[in-house]
């Protein structure tokens, strides 16, 4: 196991942020923590990485229990916090030079997580002067340096636009392939593209761990675009069989929800012959993690 949480619990004075959270996490995965905001996900980081005590419960990383072996634990993770302390005064080099320093790492590693996080066409640069992407970037070359074998993510994600978004999924993604990584955000997609499974969290309780796959076929819900060729009354697509909502997205345009563990595709396609309509197009969509991530945590 490469991270092992035991019953975590952790209040601030009277509010509980985390409660008897449990879970393991093998070794190579990667594991998406979701949750909305104030779930406890900083929290239960700060607990893995040693910044802050649990109230109650044990944690073992990489074999090391926080407490016991807090140096042992940091020397094996590399942790993004969640509002990427930097130093915006240093260069790029500068700064990874100052915390190769503090992990007595050898310079030469400075050029690898250069090159590993993408930063090599900026990295002449002041951090002040780097877009909000490439910050991302300098911390998580940072978490990088002393090569270590998990890392702690804290919503990495967040706040950047779109493509700075795929870019630093595809660094984490990357450099994910021979290290454990757990990394938290609040957007349902991200852990689509990155992660193997997701824990979800709300309100301090673990609320859902699951593979992806299994979490998408544990909810059954199943979206079917289909055009006809002629218009028809909603009265009509009412009636088809299993069928929890529909949509006129136009003419004969529409989107069909349906409750169900079969594939749909075929009753639409007979639903359509019966009814002397033909079918130009039909199109099951992507099951809606961010309807399931609502459902979960409402
Ligand atoms: P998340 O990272 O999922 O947004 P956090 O772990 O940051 O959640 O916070 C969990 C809960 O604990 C929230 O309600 C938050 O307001 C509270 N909290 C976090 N840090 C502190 C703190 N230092 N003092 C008091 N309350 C805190
Ligand atoms: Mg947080």
């Amino acid at each position: 196991m490469s991270i092992e949480v035991n019953n975590i619990s952790k209040s601030y004075g009277a509010q509980k942020a985390l409660d008897a959270v449990s879970f393991s996490i093998q070794k190579g995965e990667i594991v998406g923590f979701l949750g909305p905001n104030g779930a406890g996900k900083s929290t239960l980081m700060k607990i893995l990485t040693t910044y802050l005590l649990a109230d109650d419960g044990s944690a073992v990383v990489n074999g090391h229990d926080v407490t016991a072996n807090t140096k042992a634990v940091q020397l094996s993770i590399g942790y993004l916090p969640e509002h990427n302390p930097l130093y915006l005064d240093l260069y790029i080099r500068e700064y990874l030079a100052f915390n190769a320093d503090v992990y007595k790492v050898d310079k030469s590693r400075i050029e690898e997580v250069i090159q590993l996080t993408g930063l090599s066409p900026e990295s002449h640069k002041k951090i002040s002067q780097l877009s909000k992407g490439y910050r991302q970037r300098v911390g998580l070359a940072n978490a990088l340096l002393h090569n270590p074998d998990v890392l702690i993510l804290d919503e990495p994600t967040t706040g950047l636009d779109p493509n700075q978004l795929m870019e630093i999924r595809n660094v984490i993604k990357n450099v994910g392939k021979d290290k454990t990584v757990f990394l938290s955000t609040h957007i349902m997609q991200e852990v689509e593209a990155i992660c193997d499974r997701v824990i979800i969290i709300d309100k301090g309780k673990i609320v859902a761990d699951k593979k992806l796959d299994n979490l998408i076929s544990a909810h059954k819900e199943q979206v079917i675009e289909v055009e006809f060729d002629y218009k028809i009354e909603e009265q009509a697509i009412a009636a088809i069989p299993h069928l929890k909502s529909f949509k006129n997205i136009h003419d004969c345009l529409w989107e069909l929800t349906f409750l169900s563990d079969k594939d749909m595709r075929p009753a639409v396609f007979d639903f359509a012959h019966d009814n002397g309509l033909k079918t130009l197009q039909l199109n099951q969509k992507n099951k809606n993690l961010e309807a399931v991530f609502r459902e979960i945590t409402k």
